[in-house]
């Protein structure tokens, strides 16, 4: 049989530790067989980080704005620890967080859902993807500690001198304060990659604040998703059949729970940081966790949500069995080529990558599985198999659906 041609590359970005090794598995056994696979490849391991000091990354963010999309396998994000034992020249930035600056997006997240890897919700039967804002709000906040009595005042200074002045308190206790800020542009950025995700998707968009406390901070979130969305989007969500829908922070926890899954939940900063966690234990296991950056003019970044799984790669390095799961770093390559597929018209491509995807779900619900899958399973008969013998699995049943 012929391989599948490719037209544009695909932004490929390598990385480290366990998730390299099943990177290279993932190349040799599921889409170099079938693909004559056409990528720019940047090595984002951490050793070609510290040797270009740190150029490739921001080359591989500007590769993803040149041709749209990109895949990319966990990294390490150096602290001192990583440092003494990579012997790095400094310790460099997170590079997900120096793409995420260039390219200017959101993250959205989604468990790939299975049978016999159950939520803790039973009636969750759809994937309930999260979309958090990531810029501002308390990550970019300033902080005192007040232990005198006084009076504290949020003040603006214009560039012409002028102020403005609120109290926050009049202290006569020792204290707290906070100044938190969000910026306008960022927000609108934030309420563009969610809806266009949305129609990409095809599905519902959730949004909820606290507007009713917050009347200026957080209503000014609520506006201008919903002035984008009347004056751009809503013409577009009509013709799909899909909804907007703007809510309170604490009744959208009660509406996800009570739902059946199957919609985008975007989130302020700090609500995305809590709610992607909880949502991940919630459906289950990390390696079943995909993520993907999309900026506001609609360039994909997609990669697994886990980290390198540094504690397998020592016990590979040690020659024991590792029992590793590759599925959310084989859906990330899977959505990059069905989206290159999507932009390049090459239906070919999108067919195989979801083929790809039918055969990983097919193999575990069929028993056959990673150790961290097989520890919650529901299935009967479970067949724990090794980080290899998984992807060579996956292989023999993509064969069935060819
Ligand atoms: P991690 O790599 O996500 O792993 C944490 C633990 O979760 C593992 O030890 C393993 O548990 C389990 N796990 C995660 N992914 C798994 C998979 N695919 N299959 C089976 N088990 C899986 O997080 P970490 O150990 O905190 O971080 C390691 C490195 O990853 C760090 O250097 C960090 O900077 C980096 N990191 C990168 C990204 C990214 O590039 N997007 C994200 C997060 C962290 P058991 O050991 O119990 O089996
Ligand atoms: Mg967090």
């Amino acid at each position: 049989m012929d391989k599948i041609r490719m037209t544009t590359p695909l932004v490929e970005m390598d990385g480290d530790e366990m998730t390299r090794i099943i990177w290279q598995m993932i190349k040799d056994e599921l889409l170099c067989p079938y693909i004559d696979l056409k990528t720019e490849y940047y090595d984002l391991g951490l050793k070609y980080r510290d040797e270009t000091d740190d150029q490739v990354t921001i080359d591989s963010a500007n590769a993803i704005k040149k041709y749209g999309v990109g895949v990319k396998c966990a990294t390490i994000t150096p602290n001192a620890a990583r440092v003494t034992e990579y012997n790095l020249k400094q310790m460099w930035k997170s590079p997900n967080g120096t793409i995420r600056a260039i390219l200017d997006g959101t993250v959205f997240r989604a468990p790939i859902i299975v049978k016999g890897i159950d939520a803790y919700v039973p009636h969750w039967k759809k994937p309930i993807t999260i979309a958090r804002h990531a810029y501002g709000d308390i990550y970019k906040a300033t902080e005192m500690k007040i232990d005198r009595p006084g009076k504290a005042e949020l003040v603006f200074t214009d560039a012409d001198g002028n102020e403005t002045r609120e109290l926050i308190h009049d202290f006569k206790a020792p204290g707290i304060i906070q100044g938190v800020h969000n910026l306008d542009a960022s927000i609108e950025g934030f309420a563009r990659s969610c809806f266009n995700f949305a129609l990409d998707t095809k599905q519902d968009l959730w949004f909820a604040s606290k507007d009713t406390i917050s009347k200026k901070y957080d209503h000014n979130f609520k506006d201008i998703f919903a002035d984008l969305y009347e004056k751009e989007y809503k013409a577009k969500f009509e013709a799909l059949g899909i909804t907007y829908f703007y809510t309170l922070i604490d009744d959208v926890v009660a509406r996800v729970i009570k739902s059946e899954g199957g919609f985008i939940w975007a989130c302020k900063n700090y609500d995305g940081d809590v709610m992607s966690d909880l949502l991940a234990t919630a459906f289950g296991s990390l390696g079943m966790m995909t993520s993907v950056l999309v900026s506001p003019d609609g360039k994909y970044e997609y990669e697994a949500a886990h980290g390198t799984v540094q504690r397998h790669y020592y016990k590979y390095l040690d020659g024991q069995p590792t029992s590793t799961n590759s599925v959310a770093t084989i859906f990330a390559w899977t959505g990059a080529l069905k989206k290159r597929g999507e932009l390049d018209g090459i239906a070919e491509l999108s067919a195989f990558a979801e083929k790809l995807e039918k055969a990983t779900i097919a193999t575990i619900e069929g028993g056959t599985m990673t150790g961290d899958l097989a520890l919650i399973s529901k299935l009967p008969n479970v067949n724990k198999v090794n980080t290899l013998e998984f992807i060579q699995a996956i292989r023999a049943e993509l064969e069935k659906l060819r």
